[in-house]
């Protein structure tokens, strides 16, 4: 079985849990119990990888539940802070995924364009965990790999290629106004003779 995904089972059981920590977070602290709070939550339990705010949105957009984009950065703040959704913040923009009962995985960053991919590298993992820190109990990690994606690999590639090409044309002018020049200068002597 593959141990990186939960079963759909699994699954069920996590939001289940997760709406339970919820709840009972939002008590403690005094905060409003909306439909809306939970299904953000449910929302972002379905979910697969890596999502920002705008895709959130969008996503529930086609649900049933229309909320407004304060709604969702204010719920995102508060599931922040319960710990059951972890907000990456590399370069200028904000990526968030759940967090509970998540499985660990390494997180590849683009340097250019700053998308954020994750990457399942169990040597990696098994190496972390099985570490142990003097005077220091792990309970979670975060590893990111930094670097250029291939879609700016290939996009730098073209931008080179044009720089090249242009550079080769005016090169290639220059040298005709040279001959040209060249073979004024000639002419003239000639007509001098
Ligand atoms: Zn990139
Ligand atoms: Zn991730």
């Amino acid at each position: 079985m593959d141990k990186r995904k939960n079963s759909a089972k699994e699954k069920e059981v996590i939001i289940e849990e997760v709406k339970q920590l919820f709840s009972e977070y939002l008590m403690s602290n005094r905060c409003r119990k909306t439909p809306e709070r939970f299904a953000i939550l449910e929302m972002i339990y379905r979910w697969e990888g890596h999502f920002d705010i705008d895709e959130l949105y969008l996503a529930m957009e086609k649900s049933k539940f229309r909320v407004s984009k304060a709604t969702i950065y204010n719920t995102l703040e508060i599931l922040t802070q319960c710990k059951l959704v972890h907000k990456h913040q590399l370069g200028g923009s904000s990526t968030y995924e759940k967090s509970y009962r998540a499985e660990p995985h390494h997180h590849l960053v683009c340097l250019q364009c700053g998308e954020v991919s994750e990457y399942h590298f169990d040597g990696i993992r098994q190496l972390i965990e099985e570490t142990k820190f003097p005077k220091f109990k792990q309970s979670q990690y975060a590893l990111y790999i930094y670097g250029i994606c291939s879609k700016c690999t290939r996009l730098n590639g073209r931008k080179k290629a044009a720089e090249t090409l242009r550079r080769k044309k005016a090169e290639g002018k220059k040298k005709v106004k040279k001959l040209n020049a060249y073979s004024k200068t000639k002419q003239t002597k000639k007509t001098k003779k």
